[in-house]
């Protein structure tokens, strides 16, 4: 393991703690900048073991994932393991399924692609990098922020010009920087939780329900599902339900009952929906509002362990992404000064991940209540129209999230300023109209 060897020709040191989504994808672009990078992940090399645990099994990646995916070089090897979602399936209880799409155009679609499939593909190209060393199996357990010093299980000690916590919600390097009284988080934990279930493809090898969608059973109070499609024409689908139901679902038949009641076609398309219910632990959901995100020149949060958010934008690992990029912009435009790359690196981003945790709070009340109700629908196909009419003059705030790369706080103000003009318009056509019916009847 890494000690206390200067980088190799003096060039600078990283230590990342984390080798998962965010940490795998900064050690290549710090890298690219010649940095010395060592990552410690606690766990075992997800290459060498059948899975690294617990996490949502497939996600769904939008354009500032990609965008990021593109700067990097790895965009069209991460395509080629993706499948591409033009929109939503809605499932209804009788079974019928209505489309709505994403967006308006050919490439406003999102793609999903398996968690682990997509670290691999990054440690595999940050490994290509001589000056990045991985070590797995490194369980960060405490910090001396001021000495850049990290230390970990069984005693080791690594000094490094900046450690990176790139450690996930409930990140180390973070309630470390807190209990120094660097850091403050709040943490707010959903009430609901999740299971993952599996649709399997059918015996002759094709899907047994649309592959190109990302698919939506809106349970209302008692549930809300949803599943991405995977290459080999399977389904990972995820159920979110409040903790107090999940506890009560613990045998076959109150599982096999809830499911009957509230999502029949389960029944069909998932034949292993109990086994699995009573086998797959139940995840938890968590926001995380962290302040600030860096302790002087030395430590700074990214990804997750600065701003996790709920799942339900579809964000989490594209902001994640989106950050990586933006910490790179930061550290090239002050390159003898960290201090001042990692301040600016906070100032530009944060008020953007707080609107993020916001709008993510609100798309679950969305996607869980209002999918089916005829109102909504209206709503975002007159959004959808309106784009078609006006192109980039009005875009819809779901486009301006998941198919470009807008900032989230301007993405926002940008979407009240159009809601407000519109329902201007309607004032206005009303008024006249109501002014020329009364000319014409008097
Ligand atoms: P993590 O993925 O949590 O990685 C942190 C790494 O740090 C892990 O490998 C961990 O083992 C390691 N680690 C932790 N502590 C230590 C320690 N003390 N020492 C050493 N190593 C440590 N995002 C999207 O963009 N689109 C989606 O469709 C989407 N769907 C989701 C569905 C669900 C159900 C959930 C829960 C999340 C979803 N997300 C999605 C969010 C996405 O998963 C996260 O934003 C992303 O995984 C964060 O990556 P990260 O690397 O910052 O954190």
């Amino acid at each position: 393991m890494n000690t206390d060897d200067p980088g190799a020709g003096g060039a600078r040191r990283a230590a990342l703690i984390g080798a998962g989504l965010t940490g795998s994808l900064l050690a290549i672009y710090l890298a690219r900048r010649g940095w010395q990078v060592d990552v410690y992940e606690r766990r075992a090399d997800p290459r060498r073991v059948a899975s690294a645990g617990g996490r949502s099994i497939n996600l769904g990646l939008s354009a500032r994932g990609l965008a990021a995916l593109r700067e990097v070089g790895l965009l069209d090897a991460v395509l080629r393991r993706c499948v591409p979602m033009r929109g939503r399936y809605v499932h209804a209880p009788d079974g019928t399924l209505a489309f709505q799409p994403y967006g308006t155009r050919e490439g406003e679609v999102l793609h999903s692609i398996l968690r682990n499939e997509l670290v691999r593909l990054l440690l595999d190209e940050a490994q290509r990098h001589p000056q990045v060393r991985v070590h797995f199996g490194q369980n960060l357990v405490g910090l001396t922020p001021a000495r850049g010093q990290a230390e970990f299980a069984g005693g080791q000690t690594v000094t490094a010009d900046l450690i990176v916590g790139a450690d996930g919600a409930y990140s180390t390097v973070r309630t470390v920087l807190e209990r120094h009284g660097h850091v403050h988080t709040r943490l707010d934990v959903l009430e609901w939780g999740y299971k993952e279930l599996t649709i399997p493809a059918a015996d002759d090898g094709a899907a047994r329900t649309p592959l190109h969608g990302l698919h939506v059973w809106p349970g209302g109070g008692d549930g809300l599902m949803v599943a991405h499609p995977n290459v080999e024409q399977s389904l990972t689908a995820t159920m979110f339900l409040p903790l107090s139901t999940l506890a009560q679902l613990d045998t076959p038949e109150t599982v096999a009952g809830f499911l009957d009641a509230g999502f029949p076609d389960t029944a069909t398309l998932m034949p292993d929906r109990v086994a699995e219910w009573l086998e797959h632990p139940v995840g938890r959901l968590v926001t995380v509002r962290a302040t600030p995100w860096r302790y002087a020149d030395r430590v700074v949060l990214v990804g997750d362990a600065a701003h996790a958010v709920y799942p339900f934008y579809g964000q989490g690992m594209n902001s994640c992404f989106e950050d990586c990029s933006l910490l790179a912009g930061c550290l090239d435009r002050h390159p003898a000064a960290l201090g001042a790359a990692l301040a600016e690196y906070q100032r530009s981003r944060k008020c953007h991940t707080d609107v993020l945790a916001d709008l993510s709070e609100r798309n679950f009340v969305e996607l869980r209540d209002r999918l089916r109700s005829p109102w909504f629908r209206l709503r975002k196909r007159a959004d959808l129209v309106l784009h078609r009419a006006f192109g980039r003059a009005w875009l819809p705030l779901y486009t301006m999230i998941s198919h470009r790369t807008i900032p989230y706080a301007d993405a926002l103000r940008r979407a009240r300023r159009q809601d407000a003009a519109l329902l201007t318009a309607l004032v206005l056509v009303l008024g006249s109209a109501t002014g020329l019916l009364t000319l014409l009847v008097r």
